[in-house]
């Protein structure tokens, strides 16, 4: 693709003095009351503000950083001489989802990577890939390609989350015919139904389905493969599957009173929670404990802060702060927006009224034991020190698992720890039976966007070359 901004030359040492621009962020009162973005969106002119500051870097680490190669330097080349849709057209190049992973991938990434970032004034990439993105989407529309003679070859993805989204995506360029079986109502998966909204809007998510049935990929939800359909007619029917179901199963601690009523899973509370018109029967709070240290449990912090009659949101990690996995961003807007966090304390115990519905959860204080020779800290118990407390609501966001019961229903398929399945390369994603192929988080286990879609577009390549030769 011709470059339309030529390269300009850059006063390098000037560039470094501008200060960052980086995309505002609604205020913490304000944004707790809603499920509207909490980042707000770009003007042009704040966006060739921000590109302005790019030192245009000859190793471009950003890029180095991203799982995608997104050809960060030119895109904000483009965006810094007003060429917004080539910008756009720059991220499309590499990624299927460039206003998804604007708005989702962590900083850590091509931000932290960012020469700048030494300065502590990164330019803001992520926020300029999704502005760029949605002025495409939202001005001339983001084009369809033109598709090659149909191979005749067809492929049965199981699982519409970002996996299976980026899989039909490739295979349907290359004239493939593509039928996505998603048990949920909607495409999407995570995209959907795990990420809040206040951090990525379903309208994108919409548009991004809407966008594959017209390039020609059919969907067909609310279709549980090894219930409404089996995985050995899939295989029968189709030149080949895919398999993208990503880790839909929350790890359950096993702890005494897990079934009470007022006790959910992190994908049961996301998913209810961030419904914008949640049923009756998903009652919450008024005071909310989430267990865990992850991004899930920020994202469970967040959204029951967000809910109706809740007053009190407190996270349960059982390692100190400096342990905790979830990005730094997350968490202090977590901390902004008011949640609490009790370090070093691990659930033992739900307790229950009479009617079966939580009333209380008893924690045991931990302490972290020398580091052994992984470097990792161990929580372990300090002896008869637990604590009592009031709790209504209890979210357990301690992990996720493969899909078991899918894995009952493909006995033949081999699969590993965590009930993933086995692969003879992530690049690949070759399953032991011939024709079958996986990605995403079912191979690796819960993992961020970018690198999710950059295995699941290699393994498209090797699904096609497959398909071509069969
Ligand atoms: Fe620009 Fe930062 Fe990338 Fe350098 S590392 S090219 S300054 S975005």
């Amino acid at each position: 693709m011709a470059d339309k901004a030529p390269k300009p030359k850059i006063d390098r040492k000037a560039r470094v003095q501008k200060p960052p621009h980086h995309a505002r962020i609604r205020p913490p009162r304000a944004r707790v009351r809603d499920f509207e973005e909490v980042v707000i969106p770009y003007t042009r002119e704040e966006a060739m503000l921000e590109a302005s500051r790019c030192l245009q870097c000859a190793a471009a680490p950003c890029q180095a950083a991203c799982p995608l190669d997104n050809d960060i330097p030119r895109a904000l080349r483009l965006i810094e001489a007003g060429e917004i849709v080539p910008a756009a057209a720059v991220y499309r190049a590499t990624s299927v989802m460039p206003e998804i992973c604007g708005r989702i991938c962590p900083q850590t990434l091509c931000m932290e990577a960012c020469t700048l970032h030494r300065m502590g004034k990164p330019i803001d990439t992520r926020r300029l890939e999704a502005f760029a993105a949605d002025t495409q989407r939202e001005t001339v529309r983001v084009p369809h390609p033109t598709l090659p003679a149909p191979t005749g070859k067809r492929v049965a993805v199981v699982g519409a989350g970002p996996a299976g989204l980026t899989v039909s995506e490739h295979l349907t360029r290359r004239g493939h015919t593509v039928v996505a079986y998603e048990k949920r109502p909607h495409p999407g998966g995570l995209l959907r139904y795990g990420i809040p909204r206040f951090k990525l809007n379903r309208e994108v998510v919409a548009a991004k389905v809407t966008w594959l049935e017209q390039l020609g990929v059919k969907f067909r939800c609310n279709t549980t493969v090894g219930r409404d359909v089996t995985f050995d007619e899939l295989r029968e029917q189709y030149d080949a599957v895919f398999i993208g179901i990503g880790t839909p199963q929350d790890f359950s601690p096993g702890i005494e009173g897990e079934e009470l009523a007022g006790v959910y899973t992190a994908t049961e509370f996301l998913v209810r929670g961030n419904e914008p018109d949640p049923d009756p029967s998903f009652k919450v709070g008024p005071r909310v404990h989430v267990l865990g240290g992850g991004d899930t449990a920020i994202d469970c912090l967040r959204t029951a802060l967000r809910l109706p009659g809740v007053t009190d949101v407190t996270c349960y990690y059982r390692r100190s702060e400096a342990e905790m996995p979830a990005h730094e961003q997350d968490y202090h807007y977590a901390l902004e927006e008011g949640a609490r966090f009790e370090w070093l304390a691990c659930p033992t115990h739900f307790w229950g009224d009479d009617a079966g519905r939580l009333r209380a959860a008893t924690y045991q204080r931990m302490e972290l034991c020398e580091p052994d020779e992984s470097g990792r800290f161990w929580p372990v118990p300090i002896p008869e020190a637990t604590f009592t407390v009031e709790v209504n609501t209890v979210v357990l966001a301690l992990g996720y698992r493969g899909d078991a019961a899918f894995n009952r229903r493909a006995p033949e398929l081999e699969t590993k720890w965590h009930h993933l399945i086995k692969v003879d390369d992530e690049a690949t994603g070759r399953t032991n039976l011939p024709g079958v192929f996986a990605a995403g988080d079912v191979v690796r286990g819960a993992d961020l966007l970018a690198p999710t879609i950059a295995t699941a577009a290699q393994v498209a390549g090797v699904m096609d070359a497959y398909l071509q030769k069969k």
